[in-house]
């Protein structure tokens, strides 16, 4: 086993060296400024790589990440990520972005134990519990990714009622807030219609996306009952979907 890690070495340069042929001055032009126009907000799982995901280069995307893209409000990590993207970098959009199958959604909606990161996951269990009586309303192998999706709207709006969105919106500043989920399965990022763009739309845009994201999964809750009910046709297949 490679105690230097020198594979990972020899890609860095062969990625600086493709980077600088392509584009002759990249980096010493990044050194001047970065200048980013969003803040992305996600999950730490290596499967969420947040500037390949959206074709964005060094310099063009502010990230923050941790276990289930939280933005607790007492978390001084996030909210110094969120001051400084802001009040210094000017970023026009912050963009909340949970996925599919999140281990750590997984683990909080199913009560798993694995350590000291059950007290972070203890946010998304309070999520969960904020609307239980519709998650238990789903079959079970809908329940996670209807979490991941609930959590992504109160990390949202956990951003919007940050003091520093709330006082750049008060002096006027432009701030986007979105709520995304990306799926692992295809590799698409989806919006969940929570944007905000003043301190007066959080409530209505909340509520709005809710509704939606409660509506996609009665959907979904209806076509596992068909599925699961429906009696095999003569080949012996099911409902395609
Ligand atoms: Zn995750």
């Amino acid at each position: 086993m490679s105690t230097d890690l020198q594979e990972l070495f020899q890609s860095n340069r062969a990625w600086a060296a493709k980077t600088e042929a392509r584009e002759p001055g990249f980096f010493t032009r990044l050194l001047q400024q970065q200048s980013p126009q969003y803040l992305w907000i996600g999950c730490a799982d290596s499967r969420v790589p947040a500037n390949d995901l959206v074709g964005l280069l060094p310099g063009e995307l502010f990230v923050h990440r941790n276990v289930a893209n939280l933005l607790v409000h007492s978390d001084l990590n996030a909210l110094s990520v969120i001051q400084y993207a802001v009040d210094a970098l000017k970023v026009s959009h912050i963009i909340v972005v949970g996925h599919s199958n999140c281990g750590g959604v997984r683990a909080a909606m199913m009560n798993q134990r694995a350590g000291l990161v059950d007290n972070w996951l203890r946010h998304v269990q309070d999520v969960r519990d904020a609307h239980e009586g519709f998650l238990a309303g789903l079959h079970e192998s809908l329940q996670v990714n209807a979490l991941v999706e609930l959590n992504v709207l109160e990390q949202a709006r956990n951003v919007c009622r940050t003091t520093v969105v709330t006082d750049a919106w008060q002096r006027g500043q432009s701030v986007v807030v979105h709520g995304w989920v990306y799926g692992l399965h295809n590799g698409l990022l989806e919006d969940l219609r929570i944007t905000a763009t003043s301190a007066t739309e959080v409530g209505l845009a909340y509520d709005t996306a809710l509704a939606l994201v409660k509506q996609r999964y009665r959907q979904q809750q209806a076509q596992v009952l068909a599925d699961t009910t429906a009696p095999a046709t003569q080949n012996g297949a099911l409902n395609a979907d």
